[in-house]
């Protein structure tokens, strides 16, 4: 593609768009090509993508596969608007959903298609869960993130996003996070809130949590936490709501996150990867006994994005067999092992290690948490695209495509290797 010299500037971005716009500014090029775990910018200049869409990319970018589904389908003028009207590709997704994912792990779950973001399925899971209990108070974690409209944000810990309201963000509580506290007792903690009637805690409606805190710094819950949560869950009667929007779809290594931790929650959220192609789409899965909507009591317009459909039904292919989730866990012990040696060699950063699967990070340790930015745009500068994430910003995130070969892999380490080495100035 041919591009004039107006279009590879940056200007029209600065003269036109919203001072909001943030992703243009940590990676200030114009973009204009992109296959599998590459993209390109209207220089020519090559990118090795360890951002992957913020996890709306699992599959890689332009999937062959998806790519010929979607193409195929808007040849054959196929409904490409729907709301929630009976088509034949939403049938068939469904269909494939409880086939290839719900009855391999004897899950069972009413699908529910929210709005077409991550904010929307958290929504209506906070709405749902108020309704089936008739509480009002959600609990939620500290460093979480779950979406920038106001019910998502009411449980978004980030001080900054919360600020950014204007109103204030009720009924919900924050408790500490499995990792929050240093001697792991925060489970102790929240126990303590919920059994002593001096508490000021009035019963909750549900906790939400994230397995893997992605915004929030690649903070892992342990599967004892997670088990020790569903446990207060069940006693007190409170939902369990896992939010897999950024964890789910495989990005852990298991299509739901919390898979390994064998816990059941009662609503879960997915977007992002769900729609395969970076095609906008969610989901909320909801436990049958608590699918007590009425009929539009939740709706939306942009409920039923045939082309998102249609690829994430073709996506879903991925989890017919082992092949991927193999793959995802043999890449992601190189992953970690490069970043344990990245630790122990740079021991100016201070670094710990973070994360499960296809979600690691490093923690840039106290006193250098403004080198998790400089590492990401020396990389950038270098041609690797990776993000910062954490409260302080101070862990360089890895979000790479599931799909990756070893060669990208290797290359995209080798490039954050050489950022942090001029970084630090060896
Ligand atoms: N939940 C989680 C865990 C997320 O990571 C995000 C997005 N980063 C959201 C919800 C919100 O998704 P969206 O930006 O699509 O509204």
């Amino acid at each position: 593609m041919v591009t004039t010299k107006e279009q590879n500037s940056m200007e029209t971005f600065e003269k036109h768009e919203s001072q909001v716009r943030s992703y243009s500014r940590s990676f200030p090029k114009v973009f204009h090509k992109a296959k599998g775990y590459k993209i390109w910018d209207t220089d020519g200049k090559e990118y090795i993508d360890f951002f992957a869409g913020a996890g709306a990319l699992n599959y890689g970018h332009n999937n062959d596969k998806m790519k010929e589904k979607i193409v195929e389908y808007i040849m054959e003028d196929g409904i490409s608007h729907s709301l929630d009207m009976g088509t034949v590709v939403r049938g068939k997704f469904l269909e494939k959903f409880s086939d290839v994912i719900l009855k391999p792990r004897k899950l069972d779950y009413k699908v529910m298609f929210p709005g077409p973001t991550g904010t929307n399925t958290v929504e209506s899971a906070l709405k749902i869960a108020r309704k089936v209990t008739g509480r009002t108070n959600i609990v939620s974690f500290t460093n979480a993130f779950h979406g920038m409209t106001l019910g998502s944000l009411s449980v978004t810990g980030n001080s900054f996003n919360r600020d950014g309201a204007g109103v204030p963000l009720n009924n919900t509580v924050a408790m500490p996070y499995d990792t929050f506290m240093e001697d792991h007792s925060s489970i102790d903690y929240f126990k303590q809130y919920l059994s002593n009637t001096g508490s000021g805690l009035d019963l909750p409606a549900a906790v939400i949590l994230e397995t893997v805190q992605g915004e929030g710094g690649i903070n892992a819950a342990s599967f004892e936490w997670l088990q020790e949560i569903e446990k207060l869950c069940r006693r007190y009667e409170m939902l369990l709501i896992i939010d897999d929007v950024q964890a789910g779809c495989g990005r852990t290594g298991t299509f739901f996150s919390f898979e390994p931790a064998g816990i059941e929650p009662d609503i879960v959220c997915l977007s992002k990867s769900i729609g395969g192609y970076g095609l906008p789409m969610a989901i909320t899965l909801i436990k049958p006994k608590y699918d007590v909507w009425g009929p539009g009591e939740h709706n939306g317009t942009f409920r039923g994005n045939s082309m998102a459909i249609v690829a994430a039904t073709e996506a879903l292919s991925y989890w017919e067999n082992n092949d991927l989730a193999d793959s995802v866990k043999e890449k992601s012990k190189v992953i970690q092992a490069r970043f344990e040696k990245i630790v122990r060699d740079y021991p100016e950063l201070k670094g710990t290690t973070r994360g499960r699967g296809f979600m690691r990070g490093i923690a840039c340790g106290e006193g250098k948490e403004d080198y998790a930015g400089k590492i990401c745009e020396t990389a950038f500068e270098k041609g690797l695209i990776i993000e910062t994430a954490g409260p302080s910003s101070e862990v360089v995130k890895f979000l790479g495509a599931l799909t990756i070969d070893h060669e990208g892999l290797n290359k995209g380490l080798d490039i954050l290797e050489e950022a942090i080495e001029e970084v630090l100035n060896h």
